[in-house]
């Protein structure tokens, strides 16, 4: 499968994603992970991208595409990807679209998850991510055995930097801004389908039903 998952931040991408690439073997890529695990590693894309995420605005388009451009040509993209958090704005749609028709690759469609904002809000400010795997945990709904520390590999378990109140405030008006006018476009391109919500089986049914 070739998709596109759209939605605001906390919608679920990660988690669908993840179920998703377990049913065919297609690759999840998250633009977010590969900038943060740019930060981790120190390097020099880190750096430059580093003040630009905790304050939850956009890295540019021109980084973006570099980084895209060499990823979607990797060879596990062959069986398929998963594309979350990425395109997130108008030009970077064109690009993939124009990189694409010169790769010869179609996507089977672009998925909605359309969540209402305070389930949103909810889902960020109680979401804990581990410093090590990323293994995500939340304070309410999955929270870890021991306090702080990940189930998974045992390191530590922190908010992250974009998702203090004011980072997520600005991420959602970022996504309205500069993301949400994705949905019209890939509704012109023929290729949206919307699923109410982010329930595995509902979106499985979607996808099912298009391709
Ligand atoms: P995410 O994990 O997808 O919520 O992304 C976290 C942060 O990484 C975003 O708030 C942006 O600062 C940056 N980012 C991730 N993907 C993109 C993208 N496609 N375009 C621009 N910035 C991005």
């Amino acid at each position: 499968m070739k998709i596109i998952l759209l939605g605001p931040p906390g919608a679920g991408k990660g988690t669908i994603a993840k179920a998703l690439m377990q049913h065919d073997g297609s690759v999840q890529i998250s633009t977010g992970d590969i900038l943060r695990e740019a930060i981790a590693a120190g390097t020099e894309l880190g750096k430059q991208v580093e003040a630009v995420m905790a304050a939850g605005d956009l890295v540019t388009d021109e980084l973006i595409m570099e980084i895209m451009e060499q990823r979607l040509q990797q060879e596990d993209c062959k069986q398929g990807y998963l594309l979350d958090g990425f395109p997130r704005t108008i030009p970077q749609a064109e690009a993939l679209k124009a990189l694409l028709a010169k790769l010869g690759e179609k996507l089977d469609c672009a998925l909605e998850l359309d969540i209402p904002r305070d389930v949103i809000i909810d889902r960020l400010t109680t979401r804990r991510t581990c410093t090590n795997c990323g293994e995500i945990y939340n304070v309410k709904t999955k929270p870890p055995t021991v306090e702080g520390v990940c189930d998974v590999c045992g390191s530590q378990i922190v908010q992250r930097d974009d998702e203090t109140e004011e980072a997520i405030e600005n991420r959602l008006q970022v996504y309205n801004q500069l993301t949400a006018p994705l949905v019209a476009f890939y509704r012109d391109e023929g290729l949206l389908v919307s699923v109410p919500g982010s329930d595995i089986d509902s979106v499985m049914e979607a996808i099912r039903n298009r391709i």
